[in-house]
C-alpha cells in the first residue's frame, strides 16, 4: 500500500483560473478553511491567456446598455439553450464583480473621461469588454492573487501562519474526487469527503479531506489536434465529476474559435484575439472579399450591416448604423471561414486573411493589440502593421459542463461538490459570446465558494473518507508503471502486447476528434469515432511508463487519457444524437435549427454507477446518454424580447404557452 499524506481542509477548490481563485477568496471570507489545488504553477492557468476582455453591462460606452441587453446578447448567442437563470445572474452581477477587481487593484484601461473602457466584441449589443490591452486576463489573474496574498497575510497576523486558513498546492493533480457512501447524505450518489491528489514533481500522493470540494479545472481542449488551449486541458474536472456521479450537461457544443494561427504548423491553433475585429479588423478571402457579408444567418439579418460602408461607418457611430458581419457570434464567423477554404478561396495555407493594416496606423495597431503584434512577429515573422494575418477555426472552449444549480453551482446528484467557470455547463447555452467566460468565471466562482462554504460550515459532522477509495485511486495512478498484457476482457492472442505509448494514443485520440466531432459533423464519421474511441480506451488501459514517479510528464498523460477518453465519448455521443445544428455543433446531415431541439438537454453519465472503469463494455461505452426537458424561460425575461424573435427559437408549445 502506498504512503498517502492528509490533510484536512473546509472547502477544497480545484483549479487556480479565475473562478477558483475567486471560489476560493469567497470560501475564506465566508470563514472556511479553504485549500486550492492546480495542476501548473499559481498564476498558469487559461485565464492569464484570456486576452481581449470582461463582459459586463456597466453602460461606460454607451449609456443605453444595461443587464436586459446583455442578458438578451447572451441568450441569442446560445441559440436560447442557455439555463436562463445563470444568464441573469450572469448579465445582473457582472458589473458588480468587475468593480470589485478594481477595488482590490486591478488597473483598466480608462475611458477620456476617466471611467472603465469598454471594447466592442462579436454578439454584443454595445461595447460592452472592460479590458487591460490585450492582455486582460493576466490582469484579472494578477488581482485575485494579490487578494489572496493580501488574505493570507491577515491570517498570518491572527495566527501566525499565512496558510493556516488559504493554502495553494500548485504543481498537483486531483484524480479522484472521494466520498462517502456511508452515512445518510441524501444523495443517491453519496457525500463528497474530499480528493486524491498527487503531486507533479515528486509523485508523492496525498489525500485533502474536505466535506465541499469546488471543480474549477477549465476546458477539454487537449482532445482535439488544433487547439488554443495549453497542456492542462484534458478535461480533468469534466471526468472527476462524472465519475464521482455527476451528470455532464450538452457536451456537444464545443466551441471553435474562428481566428487561431494557421502557420507555421509549429503553432498552429494559437489563437488571434476577437478585439482583432472588434477593434476593426476584416476577414476577406483569396479573390480580397470580404466575404462575411454572404453568411450572415436570417435569424441576425436586422443587426448587421449589409454593406461595406455601413459596416465601417459603425465604428464610429454606432447608433445610426448596424454592426460589420465579422462581429457575428464565433460560431457563425467559424463556419464562414470553413466555407470560404472549402470553396478553395482561402489562403495558401488554409485559412483567409484578417487585416488590420489597411484599417488602422502602425502606431494605433501596436498600443491596442501588443501581443498580437508580438505574437505574429515572434512566431510566424508576420509584420501585422504592415500585412494581413492569415486564420483559422480552433477548438477553444466548451459550453458543455457538469449540471449544476444555477444559483448555488451545486452539482447535480452528489452533495458537496460544486462547480464553476468553463467546467460548468448550461450558462452559455450552445455558443459563448466573448468576453462572457471572464465574467462568467467571477460570478459563479464567487457564488461556488459561498454556497460551499456555507454547506462546509453548516455540516454537523464532517464526512468520512473510505480507505477502499484511497487505496483504489492509488492503485489507478500506479497502473502505468506495470501496465503489461491484455485490458480485462481483450482477447490479444499468444505472446501478448507490450505496453502502449501514452503520447502515440494521445495523437491518436487527437487526430480522431478533429477529424471525425470536429467543427463540421455527420453521422457516419461520429459512429467512427465512437469506435476508434472504444479501441483507444481498451489500450489506453496498457498505457504504461518507464522511470518513476518524480517529475514523469509521460506518467501524467498516461493519467490525463483517462479523462480525455471519457470526455470525447461524451461529446461524440451527444453530437450524435442531436440532429440538428445549433451554436457550437454543426451537423452536415442537419444543417438548420430545429425549434423542438431547444427544449432538450442532453445529460451525459457514467455507465457503471461505482465510478470503476473496470466493468464497462468496451463496445457499448462507459457514458449513458438522457435526454430531460429544458426548464421553461420565465415570462419577465421572455418578455424582454420581440415576440417575432422569439418565433425563431422557442418551439410551437412554448409560444403557445
Ligand atoms: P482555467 O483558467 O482554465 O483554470 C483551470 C485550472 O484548473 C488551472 O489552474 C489548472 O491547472 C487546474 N486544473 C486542471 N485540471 C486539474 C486537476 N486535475 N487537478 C488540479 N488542478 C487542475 N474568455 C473571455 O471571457 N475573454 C477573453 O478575452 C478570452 N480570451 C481567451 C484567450 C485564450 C488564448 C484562451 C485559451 C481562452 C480565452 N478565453 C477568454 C476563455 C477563458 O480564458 C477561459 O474560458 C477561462 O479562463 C477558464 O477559466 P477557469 O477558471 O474556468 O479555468
Amino acid at each position: 500500500m502506498s504512503v498517502v499524506d492528509r490533510q484536512e481542509w473546509d472547502v477544497v477548490v480545484v483549479g487556480a483560473g479565475g473562478a477558483g481563485l475567486r471560489a476560493a477568496i469567497e470560501a475564506r471570507e465566508r470563514g472556511a478553511r479553504t485549500a486550492v489545488i492546480c495542476k501548473s504553477l499559481f498564476g498558469k492557468a487559461h485565464t492569464v491567456m484570456a486576452e481581449g476582455g470582461i463582459a459586463a453591462a456597466m453602460g461606460n460606452a454607451n449609456p443605453h446598455d444595461n443587464w436586459q441587453v446583455h442578458f438578451r446578447d447572451t441568450m441569442r448567442g446560445g441559440k436560447f439553450l442557455n439555463q436562463w437563470r445563470m444568464a441573469e445572474l450572469h448579465a445582473r452581477e457582472a458589473p458588480d464583480r468587475v468593480w470589485e477587481l478594481e477595488t482590490w487593484g486591478a488597473l483598466f484601461d480608462r475611458t477620456q473621461d476617466g471611467k472603465i473602457s469598454q471594447r466592442n466584441f462579436g454578439g454584443h449589443e454595445y461595447a460592452r469588454l472592460a479590458h487591460v490591452g490585450d492582455r486582460t486576463g493576466l490582469e484579472l489573474i494578477r488581482t485575485l492573487q494579490q487578494k489572496i496574498v493580501a488574505l493570507q497575510q491577515e491570517d498570518k497576523e491572527e495566527t501566525g501562519d499565512y496558510e493556516s486558513r488559504l493554502k495553494v498546492f500548485q504543481e498537483c493533480t486531483v484524480t479522484r474526487i472521494l466520498k462517502d457512501t456511508a452515512s445518510d447524505s441524501g444523495s443517491a450518489a453519496g457525500r463528497v469527503s474530499g480528493v486524491f491528489a498527487y503531486e507533479r514533481e515528486s509523485g508523492r500522493f496525498f489525500v485533502l479531506e474536505a466535506p465541499a470540494v469546488v471543480i474549477a479545472t477549465g476546458g477539454i481542449g487537449k482532445s482535439f489536434k488544433v487547439t488554443s488551449n495549453s497542456w492542462e486541458y484534458t478535461g480533468d474536472g469534466h471526468a472527476l465529476a462524472l465519475l464521482a456521479g455527476a451528470p455532464l450537461l450538452n457536451m456537444e457544443f464545443v466551441q471553435f474559435h474562428p481566428t487561431g494561427m494557421v502557420w507555421p504548423p509549429s503553432v498552429k491553433g494559437i489563437l488571434v484575439t476577437e478585439s482583432v475585429r472588434g477593434d476593426g479588423g476584416v476577414l476577406m478571402n483569396s479573390d480580397g472579399k470580404r466575404f462575411m457579408f454572404d453568411y450572415v444567418p436570417d435569424v441576425f439579418k436586422e443587426k448587421y450591416a449589409e454593406t461595406e460602408a455601413e459596416a465601417d461607418r459603425w465604428y464610429d457611430d454606432p447608433e445610426h448604423n448596424r454592426r460589420p458581419p465579422e462581429l457575428l457570434p464565433r460560431d457563425e464567423v467559424a463556419r464562414a471561414i470553413n466555407a470560404e477554404v472549402k470553396a478553395g478561396r482561402g489562403s495558401p495555407h488554409g485559412g483567409v486573411f484578417l487585416d488590420v493594416s489597411t484599417r488602422m496606423p502602425a502606431e494605433v495597431v501596436r498600443r491596442r493589440l501588443p501581443s498580437m503584434y508580438h505574437q505574429f512577429k515572434e512566431l510566424a515573422d508576420v509584420d501585422i502593421t504592415a500585412e494581413a494575418m492569415e486564420v483559422g477555426p480552433t477548438c477553444h472552449y466548451v459550453m458543455g459542463g457538469v449540471a449544476v444549480d444555477s444559483d448555488t453551482a451545486a452539482a447535480r446528484g452528489v452533495t458537496g461538490l460544486y462547480a464553476a467557470g468553463e467546467v460548468a455547463g448550461g450558462m452559455h447555452g450552445s455558443n459563448r459570446l466573448g468576453g462572457n467566460s471572464l465574467s462568467d468565471l467571477l460570478v459563479f466562482g464567487r457564488r461556488a465558494g459561498l454556497h460551499a462554504a456555507q454547506y462546509a460550515m453548516g455540516l454537523p459532522e464532517r464526512p468520512r473518507v473510505d480507505e477502499v477509495q484511497v487505496d483504489t485511486a492509488a492503485a489507478e495512478a500506479l497502473r502505468p508503471f506495470s501496465a503489461e498484457g491484455p485490458a480485462p476482457g481483450e482477447d490479444i492472442g499468444e505472446g501478448g502486447r507490450p505496453p502502449e505509448n501514452p503520447y502515440a494514443l494521445h495523437q491518436e485520440l487527437q487526430q480522431t476528434m478533429n477529424d471525425l466531432v470536429g467543427i463540421i459533423r455527420r453521422e457516419s464519421e461520429m459512429q467512427q469515432a465512437l469506435k476508434k474511441l472504444a479501441e483507444l480506451r481498451v489500450r489506453a488501459r496498457r498505457a504504461g511508463v518507464e522511470g518513476h514517479r518524480q517529475y514523469n510528464p509521460g506518467w501524467h498523460l498516461a493519467l490525463d487519457l483517462r479523462n480525455m477518453l471519457l470526455v470525447s465519448e461524451c461529446v461524440a455521443r451527444a453530437a450524435l444524437e442531436r440532429t440538428e445544428s445549433r451554436g457550437g455543433h454543426t451537423r452536415e446531415d442537419f444543417p438548420s435549427m430545429d425549434r423542438a431541439w431547444r427544449r432538450i438537454n442532453l445529460l451525459c453519465r457514467l455507465t457503471d454507477p461505482t465510478g470503476g472503469l473496470a466493468a464497462t463494455d468496451p463496445v457499448r461505452g462507459q457514458i449513458a446518454l438522457t435526454r430531460e426537458t429544458t426548464e421553461p424561460v420565465r415570462p419577465d425575461l421572455l418578455a424582454l424580447f420581440e415576440k417575432e424573435e422569439l418565433v425563431k427559437y422557442l418551439a410551437e408549445e412554448e409560444l403557445y404557452e
